[in-house]
């Protein structure tokens, strides 16, 4: 964008009677070689915001500083559109209203403060949209435990694609190590079975599901929509772009050793859940100190 730019100093609300608009239309004209600046007493009024329409609908200018009171007031006023670069320089609030009138360093600040908006004007640029490319609704699953398989499950029932990555070679993670679930229907009395392999069947009779097993995530960059996953497995990677992804990597169980205050270690009966679990799928409970059924 070519700028054409244009400075706009407000004499209103005391600006005119503290400061010396000349002095700063000078910063404007000399300094910075501004090709457009005008003063006028009432900026904000139809006349002065006319005077600044005019220019913009005239193509004279594009890029506009206008010196005059807070950038949080009279925003629908000084408002050309998003083609129309604005700055505004807070002479009102910061200068005038807050530093005695008439003062050399009153003006030096002013001067000062109209520098500024200038040299941010020169810096500033048009916004423009945020255009993505080759944007994916696909979602990488990581983990291919009961979470894991779950969540590209009810994916793909909603209609989406998925790319689910599991370290280990086959999926199920610790469900393989579990006897029952805990009831997940009413009325939520009963435990459940693991039907590991029909969860399984389920997964792998879907062909909008690619599964990776024996894989890890080695990188994963982008945006939403816009992830770029690289996957090791068996020595060699595999890129897939993504829209989204969900982190079901499970959980590792809790060293139990540094728990010998609760006698972890010390009395041989004292288990973790995770042992209990693995008796349970062994097929039945005993204490550890005798071998006896519990
Ligand atoms: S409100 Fe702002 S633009 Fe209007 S006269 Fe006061 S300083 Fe100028």
């Amino acid at each position: 964008m070519e700028k054409k730019l244009g400075v706009y100093i407000c004499g209103g609300c005391g600006l005119g009677d503290a400061l010396d608009l000349d002095s700063l239309a000078k910063v404007a004209t000399k300094e910075f070689k501004v090709p457009v600046c005008k003063q006028h007493s009432h900026l904000c009024g139809a006349e002065g915001a006319g005077l600044i329409k005019a220019d913009v609908d005239q193509g004279g200018v594009n890029s506009i500083v206008v010196a005059a009171c807070s950038p949080r007031v009279m925003t629908d006023v000084f408002d050309y559109g998003p083609a129309v670069l604005l700055e505004r320089v807070n002479l009102r609030e910061q200068v005038a209203w807050s530093h005695p009138a008439g003062d050399e360093d009153t003006q030096m600040l002013a001067d000062d403060q109209l520098r500024i908006g200038l040299n941010r004007m020169k810096e500033m640029e048009p916004p423009s949209p945020f255009e993505g490319e080759n944007l994916s609704k696909r979602i990488l699953v990581v983990g291919g435990g009961l979470t894991g398989m779950s969540a590209a499950n009810e994916a793909a029932k909603a209609g989406c694609e998925v790319v689910l990555v599991e370290k280990e070679a086959e999926l199920g993670g610790y469900l393989r190590q579990v006897a029952k679930l805990p009831p997940s229907q009413p009325p939520y009395e009963d435990l459940q079975d693991v039907d590991l392999p029909d969860l399984i069947g389920e997964l792998t009779g879907r062909s909008s599901v690619m599964i990776y097993t024996g894989a890890q995530v080695a990188s994963i960059a982008g945006a939403p929509c816009m992830f770029d996953v690289t996957i090791q497995q068996n020595g060699s990677q595999a890129a897939e772009r993504v829209g989204a992804v969900v982190l079901a990597t499970g959980s590792v169980p809790y060293d139990a050793r540094k728990l010998d205050h609760l006698g972890y270690g010390k009395l041989s009966d004292v288990i973790t859940a995770a042992d209990l679990e693995a008796q349970f799928k062994a097929g039945g409970v005993t204490r550890p100190s005798n071998g006896q059924p519990v």
